[in-house]
């Protein structure tokens, strides 16, 4: 017996891939808060090995230690032994989910977590009482009567900002391409950015329409399941990897504009691996998806740009930088707006405290580093930041009286000649 049952344990190989240098412990962000060596890459590596080993049993406390990781892969970044962490703690976080079971005021915590936030249609029904809510500026004191309930205090704090279209606003599923035609393209519409960030959605469409692409954005399925791969929800995550599969394999590229569902989506080849009818299929899919600045940045602009004048500090997502690589290609798409300054804060590498359901699910944790993040940020001195994943805007902006932008919407500011 092992603490790890027999499906998709960590692999041994990769475990032993880690040389314990501790190269990692400066940039990852539990460790910094936590100061603890088994909240670090290093000790949770340890961990997986111990779990790996005849007579060793699942217990609290290991599945305290991988519910402190972010899964913000600075480690994966900052290991000069390539280390694959990204594998490790993708087939661990399944593995704690099955034998190391909750307390049930935190499986129902998290049940209610899935049941909303990846059903678009479930936050539209809910998107007016939010905006009644926060016209009426209530939000405090309703937060205030949850003082029992901190996961609902948590989630209310954390709400975005609602518009009024929230509700009924839609993409159209096919959007013409203008000027010089590029190709046929898939949006991922995602399941929180579809209803909170609608308007990001809409920018990044004719921004892609703009550049030549005809932009089809089909409205299933309703999540790519990449918050549910993050936090260990397999059966979830499996369905709707192969509902997405089959409903964007037929388009010669995917574009992504959420930093988390494009990391997850990148990574289906490894999270249907071991099954024979989709393996090829997600290998194959995974190549198509870029991230919407990824497949920009490649291109010759045709859509001229206006001036922008105004300064910006740009946020690496963790999603973008650390697990995609992705660092460049959106500095470059902002470098190209006439007038732009771009800044960049210090601590680029130290996740925001966001890193998918984690400021709800480890506020304490999340606060604290959504704090540092925020003194970097108003440190640049910019009057604006850009951040590409939905989650970071939100919890940056509950920490910073800045406004908070896409790339892509302010691209297609520039490209419409407005200003944000
Ligand atoms: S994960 Fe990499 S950087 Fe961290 S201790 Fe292991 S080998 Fe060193
Ligand atoms: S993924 Fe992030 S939080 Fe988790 S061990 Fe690596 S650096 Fe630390």
């Amino acid at each position: 017996m092992t603490a790890w049952d027999v499906h998709r344990p960590p692999d041994p190989d990769l475990i032993a891939d880690c040389v314990h240098c501790g190269f990692c412990l400066p940039t990852c962000p539990s460790y910094t808060v936590f100061e603890d060596e088994m909240d670090s890459p290093r000790g949770r590596i340890v961990l997986m090995r111990v779990g790996n080993e005849p007579g060793s049993r699942p217990s609290d406390e290991l599945r305290v230690h991988m519910d402190r990781c972010l899964g913000c892969m600075a480690c994966v970044t900052a290991c000069p032994s390539g280390v694959k962490y990204d594998q490790l703690i993708e087939r661990t976080r399944p593995q704690v989910e099955r034998v190391a079971p909750r307390p049930l005021r935190q499986r129902l915590h998290r049940r209610l977590i899935f049941a909303l936030f990846t059903h678009p249609g479930r936050l539209r029904a809910l998107a007016p009482l939010l905006w009644v809510q926060q016209k009426l500026g209530v939000n405090d004191a309703i937060g205030r009567r949850l003082g029992r309930v901190p996961e609902l205090q948590a989630m209310l704090r954390l709400a975005p900002p609602v518009t009024r279209r929230a509700a009924i606003q839609r993409l159209a599923e096919v959007t013409p391409a203008q000027g010089a035609r590029r190709g046929r393209i898939a949006l991922m519409q995602g399941c929180v950015q579809r209803v909170f960030f609608g308007d990001v959605n809409a920018a990044t469409v004719r921004v892609l329409a703009a550049e030549g692409f005809e932009v089809h954005a089909p409205r299933s399925p309703r999540c790519c399941g990449s918050l549910q791969l993050h936090a260990g929800v397999e059966d979830e995550a499996l369905e709707l990897a192969k509902a997405t599969i089959a409903a964007y394999e037929d388009f010669e590229h995917v574009a992504v504009n959420v930093a988390g569902c494009g990391s997850g989506m990148k990574d289906y080849a490894h999270l249907l691996a071991d099954d024979p009818a989709w393996a090829q299929r997600a290998t194959a899919f995974a190549a198509k998806v870029r991230d919407v600045t990824e497949l920009l940045a490649d291109l010759e602009p045709q859509a001229p740009r206006h001036p922008l004048p105004m300064t910006v500090a740009y946020h690496d997502a963790c999603h973008l930088a650390h697990a995609q690589k992705v660092r460049v290609q959106p500095r470059a798409l902002l470098n190209s707006i006439p007038g732009l300054e771009l800044r960049e804060p210090a601590e680029w590498e130290i996740c925001c405290g966001s890193a998918g359901i984690y400021n709800l699910v480890e506020p304490g944790a999340a606060a604290e580093l959504g704090e540092r993040k925020a003194a970097n940020l108003r440190a640049t001195g910019a009057e604006a930041i850009a951040a590409g994943n939905p989650g970071c805007a939100i919890q940056i902006g509950s920490y910073l009286d800045i406004p908070v932008f896409h790339p892509m919407t302010l691209l297609d500011h520039s490209i419409r000649g407005t200003r944000p």
